[in-house]
């Protein structure tokens, strides 16, 4: 169901029954803040936008179930410290970096400040941003783990909290291009050029549809031709890294790769273009085959292409809260990587499915379903916590 204009939800009795679990956790609901294994959830409950202007879509707080507020969570887990301050001020650099950004991305800079005055009280709710670009490869060479939803609802919810964030979409099929309400028809200009044409990333890289700050390299199908017409290029393995190093990344705070599902060249050009590698793993049985392989190859890259790539964050997807082998393979992937597993888990939550098919995130899509709030925090913790370099 769209949240469109006025459309809000009364409460979440309407969720579709199989968001509503039978209650064999104890909570009846998967929308309860179960998302969470050892994170607390007090501060996220759900309140009003003081002087919350309707902004005419979905965006913040059209819906009643669903508010800015519901996403806007701080976590106070800093140690009391303040959080660094942003590189520039939030009131002039910010449109400063919107408008070189979108001089890049060959849109009016009209578009994108009246569409930052349309988010009430956004800048009291802005975290700490990177001192540097901070460029994260999403990858799991299995397929359907959560890797495109998790590039694109971190990169959402990192944009709604101040940050410049770009999500390079590498994957032919291109669902985060989807997800962002990007073009992605075979004549765009798309990533498939940059590896293979030697386009600059400048010339592909377009806003997304519903949120300012946040912007898409997008991929078209062709892209599929590129793992075979890597091969004869010369610097086969680092032709992302060097379009992202021609390119101005420093006027963003974060860069999101979303791969492909396998280990074949994009997704090495993906390790070799990132600093840090978020791994999606999917709270299932078969959630940590293939793990070994994945984790050989990025020693491998670090070995050879890449020295400065780490693992920094592993996020668990699609939690279901009613089963024990969720819990159990949550618990097993905290024992094998420790401190690098975000405390925030996703549940499993029909309206993140939903998102894509409207050209949203869920962030907009549903501010306050249980997915939402979930990847807001996961982003928070990657804000707040993440960013040991
Ligand atoms: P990948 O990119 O790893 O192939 P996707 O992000 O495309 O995986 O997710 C696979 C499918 O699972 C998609 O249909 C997506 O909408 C759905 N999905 C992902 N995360 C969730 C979630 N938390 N709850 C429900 N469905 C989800
Ligand atoms: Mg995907």
């Amino acid at each position: 169901m769209s949240t469109g204009p006025g459309l809000g939800r009364p409460d979440r009795a309407d969720e579709s029954p199989d968001e509503q679990p039978s209650g064999l956790d104890g909570t009846g609901e998967d929308d309860a803040p179960a998302a969470s294994l050892t994170g607390s959830w007090e501060e996220a409950a759900p309140g009003s936008v003081p002087g919350a202007a309707p902004s005419g879509h979905a965006l913040w707080g059209t819906t009643t179930s669903g508010t800015a507020e519901n996403v806007g969570y701080v976590p106070t887990n800093t140690g009391g410290a303040p959080p660094p301050g942003p590189r520039k001020a939030p009131s002039q650099g910010e449109s400063e970096l919107v408008r070189e950004a979108l001089k890049d991305a060959k849109v009016s800079h009209e578009t994108s400040a009246a569409a930052v005055r349309t988010m009430p009280g956004r800048r009291d709710r802005e975290w700490p941003r990177p001192d540097r670009c901070r460029i994260i490869t999403i990858a799991n060479q299995k397929g359907g783990v959560g890797k495109t939803t998790s590039s694109v609802n971190i990169a959402a919810s990192l944009a709604m909290h101040g940050a410049q964030v770009l999500v390079v979409d590498l994957d032919p099929q291109g669902n985060a291009s989807t997800a962002l309400g990007v073009d992605h028809h075979a004549e765009v200009p798309s990533i498939y050029d940059v590896l293979i044409e030697d386009t600059a990333l400048a010339d592909i890289v377009v806003p997304a549809a519903e949120i300012p700050n946040l912007f898409c390299a997008p991929a078209t199908l062709n892209l599929a031709g590129a793992e075979i017409e890597l091969v004869s290029k010369v610097a086969r393995e680092s032709r992302l890294r060097r379009a992202l190093d021609a390119y101005d990344t420093d006027k963003f705070d974060y860069v999101l790769i979303d791969c492909p599902p396998s280990l074949g060249l994009l997704t090495v050009n993906a390790l070799v273009g990132g600093d840090e590698l978020l791994i999606p793993i999917q709270c299932e049985y078969y959630a940590l085959e293939g793990l070994g392989q994945l984790i050989r190859t990025v020693d491998l890259v670090k070995a050879h292409l890449n020295q400065k790539l780490r693992v920094s964050t592993i996020l668990l997807t699609m939690y279901d809260a009613r089963t024990r082998l969720a819990a159990q393979v949550a618990e097993d992937v905290r024992n094998h990587f420790g401190d690098v597993v975000l405390n925030t888990v996703i549940p499993r939550s029909v309206r993140v499915s939903e998102a894509p098919s409207y050209g949203q995130s869920v962030m907009t899509y549903d501010p306050g379903s249980s997915g939402a709030l979930a990847y807001s925090e996961a982003a928070s913790e990657m804000a707040h916590g993440g960013s040991v370099q």
